[in-house]
C-alpha cells in the first residue's frame, strides 16, 4: 500500500509503501514500535474474516478474485500463509508421530501409500 503522508511543500503523496498492516511508511510515523504493534494488530483482526472468506468460497465456489486476494494477502502477512503449518496442542506434529512408527509400521504404512499411488 501507498503511504498516505503528503509532502508539505509540495502537497504531493508519499511514494513510498506502508510497513505491513500500517498506514505510512517508516518515515512518516510507521517506524516507531507502537505504530508496528498497532498494524500487527490491524492484520490480526482480520485473520479471521480472511479465513471466514475462503470458507464461503469452498462451500459456494465461484469466488469474487478482489476479496479473495485480499483474504489470502491477509493470511500470507499474518503468518497462515500457503507454506505454513498448523500444529494442533497436544497432537505431536507429523515428523514425530512417523518417527515413533516401529520398522514394521513403517513398511505398512510405505506399502499402503503404495497401494493408494495405483
Ligand atoms: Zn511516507
Amino acid at each position: 500500500m501507498q503511504c498516505r503522508a503528503k509532502a508539505k511543500q509540495s502537497g504531493q503523496r508519499c511514494k513510498r509503501h506502508t510497513i505491513p498492516g500500517g498506514k505510512t511508511c517508516v518515515i512518516h510515523g510507521s517506524g516507531t514500535q507502537a505504530a508496528k504493534t498497532a498494524a500487527v494488530e490491524r492484520l490480526a483482526a482480520l485473520a479471521d474474516p480472511a479465513v471466514a472468506e475462503l470458507a464461503r468460497v469452498m462451500r459456494k465456489g465461484s469466488p469474487d478474485s478482489a476479496r479473495l486476494a485480499a483474504a489470502l494477502g491477509v493470511l500470507d502477512r499474518t503468518g497462515h500463509g500457503r507454506s505454513s503449518t498448523v500444529h494442533v496442542p497436544g497432537l505431536p506434529a507429523l515428523a514425530e508421530q512417523l518417527a515413533a512408527l516401529s520398522a514394521d509400521d513403517k513398511i505398512k504404512l510405505a506399502t499402503m501409500l503404495d497401494e493408494a499411488d495405483e
